[in-house]
């Protein structure tokens, strides 16, 4: 095979996995790592060594001393016990973050996951009359009381309730939309795709930016189901724009014994403009401006978790409840105990703002920011040595989510220039952290905006900073 006497004295001088894994159990422990990972990790280390005598770089007496084989089964054992999905840093400033996990649970209704999900519960079983109950009964009421609608439920995620709800009521018939409303989210969902797959009928009225009463009036026939409303939550049509208001739809629909719907997309219950948001419309308007069926997201703007919320007229959701595909989109026992305890928060507005992640971030005024920013660039700027540039400055955050797509967030960010490392180098090196900090590059920094950090988050970035100015001094 024209291996030399070295490659040859080398492969003979690798230990057996036998033994090494023993050294490895005598040496470094492991307890609670199974069998199974240890041996696996002990057999790729050995291949990776017999692979590199054999290859390019001949391999090295360094590469054969226990200590360096040790540690190599030590970094496959980590990096094979830590999960793949965990907890990041999000230093990007956009609250609603679809590749972050959207919105971060309140306190209460991580607590009541907890308290449940451990335990038997009460979920489709009623205590009153002692026989199987509903499993939506537990959020129905909570569902009425803050959206002012008669009935409710909760699928799995909004896409599924436009899906569920389009296939109960218009399944084989037609359904009016806007031209201005035919939206794409992210993720692949658009309306014209997921009407084809409810069995709906599209037709399409009025222009992309001008869409009146009267093109719906026109285009209803006999073998119209629906009118559908579709809020443009990710983006805006300006200009010379005309769209018909939903009480005007709900007053035709009712003329002509149509159902009416509206997908809110990113429902919410508090008045935005309150806190110096664009005002959005809230599920209890499109309640209230008579819409028979109104569906929206969990964990977009109103900061719960993942779920489809539909509200609207008793008949309405009666139909939906014994579509039998309800049950393919059914919600879990997590997801339901969390969304009762989020959903309850709503009865108090200004406790909803102050503990719901989601709108606490939106609503964080500038001086906090400023405070917050300070605090970030105070803990990086007294590390050790003299690697960092840090400043603050005045940048924008996000909503994200495909939510108020043109709110202006005015933020006060801290970006970092770090010499020997480009900002590519550094943003790469900080998501590789543990845990992962995950910012942006902006002005040739990489920045960090403290209005998406948690409490225990500026500790983690200092450290992060440490161990990346640690590592470059070694090199
Ligand atoms: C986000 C959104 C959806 C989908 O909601 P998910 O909860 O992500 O499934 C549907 N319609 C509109 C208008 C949206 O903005």
């Amino acid at each position: 095979m024209g291996l030399s006497e070295r490659q040859q004295d080398l492969l003979r001088r690798i230990p057996g996995v036998d033994l090494l894994l023993e050294r490895a159990k005598r040496e470094r422990g492991f307890d609670g790592v199974p069998r199974s990972v240890l041996v696996r990790s002990v057999r790729e280390v050995v291949e990776t060594l017999r692979a590199s005598i054999l290859g390019g770089d001949g391999g090295s007496e360094h590469s054969l001393m226990e200590a360096v084989l040790l540690d190599a089964v030590s970094d496959r054992v980590d990096r094979e016990m830590a999960f793949n999905l965990k907890r990041v840093v999000n230093a990007t400033g956009v609250v609603i973050h679809t590749n972050l996990g959207r919105s971060l649970l309140p306190q209460a209704a991580v607590d009541n996951v907890v308290a449940l999900s451990g335990r038997y519960s009460n979920l489709e079983f009623d205590l009153d009359a002692g026989r199987r109950g509903s499993r939506y009964s537990a959020i129905e009421d909570i569902l009425c009381e803050v959206s002012g609608a008669e009935a409710g439920m909760a699928v799995n995620n909004n896409a599924g309730a436009v899906l569920l709800t389009l296939e109960t009521l218009a399944r084989g018939r037609k359904v009016i939309v806007s031209r201005g409303e035919l939206v794409e989210i992210g993720g692949a969902f658009r309306i014209p795709d997921v009407m084809a797959r409810s069995g709906g009928i599209l037709v399409e009225v009025g222009t992309t930016n001008r869409t009146h009463l009267r093109d719906y009036e026109a285009a209803i026939d006999a073998e119209t189901a629906l009118l559908l409303k579709v809020h443009k939550s990710n983006y805006s049509v300006v200009g010379f724009t005309a769209e018909a208001p939903l009480a005007d739809l709900t007053a035709l629909g009712k003329k002509h014994g149509l159902r009416v719907m509206e997908d809110l997309g990113s429902g919410m219950f508090i008045d935005f403009s309150r806190y110096g948001l664009t005002r959005e419309p809230t599920v209890q308007d499109s309640v209230a401006a008579g819409a028979d069926v109104v569906t929206f997201s969990g964990d977009k703007l109103l900061g719960g978790p993942q779920a489809g919320l539909i509200v609207g007229k008793k008949d309405v959701l009666d139909e939906i409840k014994k579509n039998p595909i309800t049950r393919a989109l059914r919600i879990d026992k997590m997801t339901l105990a969390a969304l009762e305890s989020t959903l309850r928060l709503y009865r108090d507005p200004e406790r909803a703002v102050a503990t719901i992640p989601t709108l606490k971030a939106l609503t964080m005024a500038y001086e906090e920011l400023r405070q917050r920013a300070e605090r970030l660039a105070d803990g990086l700027a007294s590390l050790p040595g003299d690697r960092l540039t840090v400043d603050c400055l005045d940048l924008s955050s996000r909503v994200g989510g495909g939510s108020l797509p043109l709110q202006e967030l005015p933020s006060r960010c801290v970006g970092v220039r770090m010499s020997g490392l480009s900002a590519n180098a550094v943003e790469s090196a900080m998501r590789a952290n543990c845990p992962p900090v995950i910012g942006r590059i902006e002005e040739d920094r990489f920045i960090m905006d403290p209005r998406t950090l948690q409490e225990d988050e500026f500790a983690m970035i200092r450290d992060a900073f440490q161990r990346i100015a640690e590592a470059l001094e070694k090199e």
